[in-house]
């Protein structure tokens, strides 16, 4: 369910796994195809006619990777907006007729932002000052900017903490020219 952002306290990402998997993550254009040069074609399916991110028969995303008590993403780097922007929605417009609680004063453009419930991360109540001031501009940027740096909006993991497998990984997107993020 989505819900709009000022009944939100505060989110974190716990890299709980549980948005990738079961989830179809779609792929714009270019993210299938610098995915598929980087990994082969396998990584990418079609789901209702729509390219995604191949899921493996547990249902995970063929790119998470477990890691002591997180699941983590193998290409931080180069994750799909889809992936970046979860659990929000940025919207130009109220979703389901319901503005109210969801508009967001960025500067230069009237945004809607609403969380989706089936997060884990999220702390319901009134927003803390993080939360307004940086987590969701962020999420909003992101959104306007098809992508970019990300800082609030991810798991605080850092690249030295990665198994090598997926730091080794890690270091392959990052030698390519698709969007970086930088990991938090
Ligand atoms: S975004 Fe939410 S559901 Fe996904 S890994 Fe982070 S806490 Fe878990
Ligand atoms: S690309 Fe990364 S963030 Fe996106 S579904 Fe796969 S493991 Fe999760």
């Amino acid at each position: 369910m989505l819900v709009p952002w000022s009944y939100v306290r505060s989110w974190e990402c716990l890299a709980c796994g549980h948005c990738c998997k079961d989830y179809a993550i779609p792929l714009e254009r270019g993210e299938r195809l610098g995915l598929a040069s980087l990994f082969g074609p396998g990584v990418v399916e079609r789901v209702l006619g729509k390219d995604c991110l191949k899921r493996g028969e547990d249902g995970r995303c063929v790119f998470q990777r477990r890691h002591e008590s997180r699941w983590l993403c193998a290409i931080q780097g180069a994750k799909p907006l889809a992936c970046r922007l979860f659990p929000f929605k940025v919207s130009f417009q109220p979703l389901f007729g319901r503005g109210e609680g969801a508009s967001f004063p960025y500067p230069g453009r009237r945004v809607f932002v609403y969380a989706d419930s089936d997060c884990r991360g999220i702390e319901w109540g009134r927003p803390e000052e993080e939360f307004a001031r940086k987590v969701v501009p962020e999420f909003v940027r992101l959104k306007l900017e098809g992508g970019g740096p990300q800082f609030y909006s991810t798991a605080r993991v850092r690249p030295h903490e990665l198994p090598i497998p997926v730091r080794s990984i890690f270091s392959a997107c990052a030698n390519t020219a698709l969007p970086l993020a930088v990991m938090a």
